[in-house]
């Protein structure tokens, strides 16, 4: 068998600078939580809390906890949330991604120019919530073209959560010019998702199957299995190599192997030792 890899697979820029940065931390400080998940991956928030990186899902649950330092995910924290966390007197590392930062910046500066701020994505994700706290409470949040409002506004400004599909974007796009004559259009969208899309598609084409690495919890990760299953190309999604199975295999030529971005390079490489151990398998060489 033959086993092909995306270039891409794991750790996007953003979040190897957080985890790094994170382990850091860790060596150097005590009573350290996260605000939330630092990233939707269940094994390395385990490795993180080995060496006392504890994870707390409120501000309310830090002070239960004596926490000392607040480490803020890739995915951002709400303007409400950072005041909070300043005003209770907690030390923050603020790992937000550069390129959310540049979203959160592209919100308030529509909300300051006065557009409709219309904000593209997953309404229950925490990028969102973050970014619908600079965009204002008038902001409006739509998961696709269909979910638009049909006010019409005088000035529309768009921005989006970074992980979502270009071609979502185009269509929102299209919708939005028949509703306003004014527009205004920050494609935030990170390239890193949109590389392992099309990486992850262009193994998927010359793949018998597909194995999709990473967080279950992860939206980047699910957005390549679900890629992988509009192609009709046979996909498993696995968080670790205890899930591999050997009758996935049976017939098939060429695995592809792709990974989100929230999946740690220590992760891959054992889902590639037990696939060679299993069958054989001979890698691409990526
Ligand atoms: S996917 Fe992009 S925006 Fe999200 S953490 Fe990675 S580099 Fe940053």
């Amino acid at each position: 068998m033959k086993l092909i890899i995306a270039k891409s697979a794991g750790f996007c820029f953003g979040v190897k600078r957080a985890i790094n940065k994170a382990f850091e931390v860790a060596k150097t400080d005590s009573s350290v939580f996260t605000l939330g998940p630092i990233i939707h991956n269940p094994q390395v928030i385990e490795a993180l809390s080995a060496r006392g990186v504890g994870v707390a899902d409120s501000i309310a649950d830090l002070k239960r906890a004596n926490a000392k330092k607040v480490i803020i995910r890739t995915h951002g924290i709400s303007l409400e949330d950072i005041s909070r966390l300043k005003q209770e007197g907690f030390e923050v590392a603020d790992l937000t991604c550069p390129y959310v930062k540049k979203a959160q910046h592209y919100a308030k500066l529509l909300k300051e120019e006065g557009y409709q701020v219309v904000i593209l994505g997953d309404i229950e994700h925490p990028e969102v919530i973050g970014l619908k706290s600079y965009a204002g409470k008038n902001a409006w949040v739509v998961k696709d073209a269909e979910g638009l409002p049909r006010e019409v506004k005088s000035k529309v400004g768009l921005i989006v959560q970074t992980t979502q599909p270009v071609e979502a974007l185009k269509k929102l796009i299209s919708k939005v010019v028949e509703q306003t004559r004014q527009m205004k259009v920050y494609n935030t969208i990170c390239s890193s998702t949109a590389l392992k899309l099309k990486e992850t598609e262009e193994v998927a084409k010359g793949a018998d199957v597909m194995l999709v690495v990473g967080g279950r919890n992860s939206a980047n990760t699910t957005q390549l299995a679900r890629l992988c299953e509009h192609l009709a190309v046979p996909v498993h999604h696995i968080e670790t190599a205890a899930e591999l199975r050997l009758d996935w295999f049976g017939g098939v030529r060429k695995i592809g192997l792709t990974a989100g971005a929230s999946t740690p390079d220590w992760i891959i490489e054992e889902v590639i030792k037990v696939l060679k151990d299993m069958g054989g398998c001979k890698d691409n060489g990526n």
